[in-house]
């Protein structure tokens, strides 16, 4: 069996205390490899060889930061296939999907070597003669990014390609189901030239080396993403040491079908969003808000939709639905299917852990769909991070946006309509980072702020220019060329001519 290991100061090692631990194929139960069980000692080395490098790496020129990442960019164009089946293999996506989340890393690795080249600041006009006024960004220093497992090349490039450019430096600890995946990226960012100590990887569970990052006084900003619970916890433990921290948490998006919508596109549009990833995204679409008119046809729709959805190793071309990452997370999936029916929500298809044949050698949950779900139960508030979908009748535009924004989560809604002032009605009134017209949940694209508000995060954004604002603080610079001493807010400008 394969044996991985950790990156530290440019050198791929072994944890110190010389565990491991195996990991398998979420679909067939077949070993993937052996990986570090690291510890304190790994973590401390790994943001010692980050401080380390710090100060050369954000002295070096910024454009050339950027041609680094250009470089990576090339490199996971040219590996996308084969890094597409990895992650298959490793948590479960089907590979168009899986390729799909390397293509978002790609697209950030050429949008962020751009920012080299950028990054923008302020040049302002000064409120007294002959002084010059403008803003500049200035990395943090050492960022540690705590990964999920769901989109294992995505995410981490969405955390440290952001950070790299703007001359911080990174260590990585990515989610305990998903470290191939990382240590793919990690030997990327290697050949593609990155100096030694600019991005360590170490790899281990959050009570034992993501605990260690919380607590580092070295580590200046904790990019996470996750569950809100660990979130909540992450947040806790950093202001200790007054770190900055950034939050991607749960979410429990909505799609608004209204009774002038295009049933079949907005049909189309739920069961992608619902079902993509085996339900695992942070914006799957586990709420139809549908108007009465309108609810039976989509629920019927949806239904017979998922019922024909093929469950299978997301490797075989015929699949539509993987399998979930694991074994508690398919139980999680199962807890909700009974608490939904003891809610009294009609189960309208499926509801089974799908244990028959091949399939029982992996963790397959049958794509659900509820009907007549009310706004208050359980299945309707709560992240369930699985191939569940609620339908929920509601009476008209006001009644759905208000059903829409009452949880508490806020990252992604859609509304189905083809009336302009609907629309436009819903993009001014849903509360939420990010908003869909005719289209599902999930699709972001990278050149625009991603996040969302209320416990979806504490405020920050990852993506687009905003990405830049988490790794950077703003230094505002005064040049005084007058040659005497100049009060602002006191002195009076001397007359002109
Ligand atoms: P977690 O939030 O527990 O894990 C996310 C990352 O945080 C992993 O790298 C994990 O390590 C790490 N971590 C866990 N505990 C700590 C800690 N005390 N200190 C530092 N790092 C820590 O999510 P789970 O994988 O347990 O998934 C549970 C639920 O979270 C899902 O069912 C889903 O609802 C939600 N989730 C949301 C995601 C999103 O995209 N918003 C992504 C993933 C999950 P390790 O893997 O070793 O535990």
């Amino acid at each position: 069996m394969p044996d991985f290991k950790n990156y530290i100061g440019g050198r791929w090692v072994d944890a110190k205390g010389g565990g491991a631990i195996e990991r398998g194929n979420p679909a067939t139960g077949a070993m993937i490899g052996s990986f570090p069980k690291s510890g304190r000692e790994d973590v401390v080395a790994a943001v010692e060889a980050a401080s380390a490098a710090f100060d050369s790496w954000r002295r070096y020129p910024a454009p050339k930061r950027g041609e680094i990442l250009y470089r990576v960019g090339q490199l996971m164009m040219e590996h996308k296939e084969q890094l597409g089946r990895e992650m298959t293999e490793e948590m479960g996506k089907v590979l168009t999907e899986a390729k799909g989340d390397v293509q978002e890393g790609i697209d950030m690795a050429f949008y962020m070597g751009g920012e080299g080249r950028r990054m923008f600041g302020q040049t302002v006009p000064a409120e007294l003669p002959n002084k010059w006024a403008m803003s500049v960004r200035k990395p943090l220093g050492v960022v540690a990014a705590i990964t999920p497992w769901n989109f294992p090349m995505a995410i981490p490039t969405w955390k440290i390609m952001p950070a790299l450019v703007a001359g911080n430096t990174v260590v990585l600890k990515p989610a305990s189901y998903t470290p191939r995946m990382a240590v793919r990226l990690v030997e990327i960012f290697e050949e593609a030239g990155l100096p030694k100590g600019v991005l360590n990887l170490v790899i281990g569970s959050g009570q034992d080396a993501g605990e260690v990052l919380l607590q580092h006084p070295d580590v200046a900003l904790i990019s996470f993403t996750g569950s809100t619970e660990t979130g909540t916890h992450i947040n806790v433990e950093a202001a200790k040491s007054l770190k900055r921290v950034s939050l991607e948490l749960g979410g429990k998006n909505a799609i608004i079908v209204m009774d002038d919508a295009d049933v079949d596109l907005a049909v189309e549009g739920i069961v992608w969003s619902a079902f993509g990833t085996s339900g695992q995204r942070c914006t799957a679409a586990s709420r139809v808000i549908a108007d009465r008119k309108v609810a039976d046809e989509i629920t019927q729709k949806i239904a017979d939709r998922a019922e024909a959805m093929r469950l299978g190793d997301g490797l075989d071309a015929s699949t539509d639905v993987g399998p979930v990452v694991s074994k508690s997370q398919l139980d999680r999936v199962q807890s909700y299917i009974v608490i939904g029916q003891q809610e009294g929500a009609d189960l309208a298809v499926g509801g089974r852990v799908a244990d028959w044949g091949d399939l029982s050698k992996g963790h397959f949950h049958q794509p659900t769909v509820f009907g007549n779900v009310k706004p208050d139960m359980r299945i309707a508030q709560e992240e369930i991070f699985g191939p569940v979908t609620a339908v929920i009748p509601v009476d008209g535009l006001e009644q759905a946006i208000d059903v829409a924004n009452n949880v508490k989560y806020g990252l992604s809604a859609s509304i189905y309509t083809q009336d302009v002032n609907r629309a436009f009605r819903a993009m001014q009134e849903l509360y939420t980072g990010i908003c869909y017209i005719n289209a599902g949940t999930i699709g972001a694209e990278i050149q625009l702020p991603f996040g969302g508000t209320k416990s979806t995060g504490n405020g920050h954004r990852e993506a687009g220019q905003a990405a830049l604002d988490v790794v950077t603080e703003w230094q505002a610079i005064y040049v005084d060329y007058s040659g005497r001493l100049q009060r602002a807010q006191i002195d009076d400008v001397p007359n002109v001519g």
